[in-house]
């Protein structure tokens, strides 16, 4: 279960959007200061034209020799003149119909929340967890200009040298009821890919696996995370979103029991991931 619904309303009630005079600062605080208390070191970087840059944090991690590099973006898109949101004010969380409706809850703030709180579970207990490189940027709804993201991320996936990636969320197949899982890499094959599947299904709900990259909307060569994978890394992929989602839409929303169920998945990938002695494809 999402412990704590009513830090998810707050961080839901900032207003990240581009440009906005202080939504964006707030987000960032709202983050560094919930992973600073559980032990993460939390920088932001990059002269960004409206304070959007990017949150680099990291985690020495705990008796584990395994590392993973986690992206998100504490950015929303802005609510555009002719939405029409059904449960009122956007940036309140309304909790209805099974599903939370608010902008961001599905990209990417819910996802997020459920991943922060299962951080912090993992650290609160005993369990092994990798060194983690977490990526948050701001500018992921940002369509024009310069966006500062991309050699920040270059640099620090570089410096930290780790091989599996985690993307901000993944799907669920609302009619069968599966979870769908992505796994992908730039150059490694699919048969060496096969060998995470293990992996997946020890810590997932037996999900689908299908071999690609979640569809960006703004292309792959836009995003900080895509467009800066190593040759030989592994890209992974899994979340509560779902086709009802309306990313970027009126009444964008998320399955309750989904993001919850993501937490604990989450939680459970990288304690299992931790406990790995080498990386399955290698
Ligand atoms: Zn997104």
């Amino acid at each position: 279960m999402i412990t704590n619904t009513d830090k998810l309303q707050e961080f839901i009630s900032i207003p990240s959007v581009d440009n906005h005079p202080y939504g964006n600062k707030q987000a960032i605080d709202f983050v560094s200061t919930f992973l600073s208390t559980i032990g993460f070191d939390c920088q932001t970087e990059g002269a960004s034209r409206t304070d959007q840059p990017v949150l680099v944090c990291r985690h020495p991690g705990r008796n584990s020799n395994q590392k993973i590099v986690i992206y998100g973006h504490y950015d929303v898109a802005p609510v555009g003149v002719n939405e029409t949101w059904k449960y009122g004010d956007p940036f309140t969380l309304k909790e209805t119909e099974g599903r939370f409706f608010c902008r961001g809850i599905a990209d990417n703030k819910g996802p997020l929340w459920a991943r922060l709180e299962a951080v912090a579970e993992l650290f609160d207990g005993e369990a092994p967890c990798p060194e983690i490189l977490w990526l948050i940027q701001g500018e992921e709804e940002v369509t024009s200009g310069e966006r500062v993201a991309k050699e920040i991320f270059s640099h620090h996936i570089e410096r930290f040298g780790g091989n599996l990636f985690i993307e901000e969320t993944g799907f669920n197949n609302i009619d069968t009821g599966a979870q769908i899982a992505f796994l992908w890499s730039p150059s490694l094959s699919q048969e060496a890919l096969r060998s995470w599947e293990p992996l997946l299904q020890a810590s997932l709900n037996k999900p689908l696996v299908e071999y690609r990259h979640l569809n960006k909307f703004n292309g792959i060569e836009a995003c900080p995370l895509l467009g800066n994978l190593p040759d030989k890394a592994v890209y992974i992929g899994f979340g509560p979103n779902d086709r009802l989602h309306q990313i970027h839409r009126e009444n964008e929303s998320l399955n309750i029991e989904r993001l919850d169920q993501h937490k604990k998945q989450f939680k459970e990938f990288l304690s299992q991931y931790a406990r790995v002695s080498c990386n399955p494809s290698e």
